[in-house]
């Protein structure tokens, strides 16, 4: 689908962005997510978290501009995950600043349920 765009792309065919989810040398065009190729660690995950994090920088900047101002809202980087294996989990997260790796526990797997359950209430 990309193809039929002259959107900018990466090398690994992801349409090019800044840290402020605009889409390089395009006006008022905003990428989240999978689609996009973002500046940042090599670590930064393609991952819903990271793609939650975009989109809403790219909301943001995107009524900014609307609005006449300048588009200054840009995304943290995160990697936040529980490795779940139905009755136990591992969690594992890294920031710009921590990096953090915590042993399987059936805690962690209670914990990705109910974070799942509140995160998909408000969508319900
Ligand atoms: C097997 C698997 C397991 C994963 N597990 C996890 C996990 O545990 N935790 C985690 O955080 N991430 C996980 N991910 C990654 C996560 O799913 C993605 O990073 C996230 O869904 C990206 O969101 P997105 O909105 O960018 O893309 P998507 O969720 O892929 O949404 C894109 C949407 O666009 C639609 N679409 C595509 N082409 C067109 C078109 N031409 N016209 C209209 N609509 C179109 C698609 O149907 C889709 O609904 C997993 C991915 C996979 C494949």
């Amino acid at each position: 689908m990309f193809d039929a765009t002259s959107l900018p792309r990466s090398e690994g065919g992801f349409i090019r962005a800044d840290r402020r989810a605009r889409v390089e040398g395009v006006n008022r065009v905003y990428v989240a997510g999978d689609a996009g190729s973002f500046p940042g660690p090599d670590w930064m995950p393609k991952q819903a978290h990271m793609a939650d994090l975009q989109a809403e920088t790219a909301a943001k900047n995107l009524v900014a501009e609307l609005r006449g101002e300048v588009p200054s809202a840009t995304f943290r980087v995160e990697l936040v995950c529980i490795v779940d294996s139905v009755d136990t989990g591992m969690l594992v997260a890294r920031t710009e600043r921590l990096n953090l790796m915590l042993p399987a526990s059936p805690l962690f797997h209670w914990a990705k349920r109910a974070f799942e359950r509140v995160y998909l209430r408000r969508y319900r």
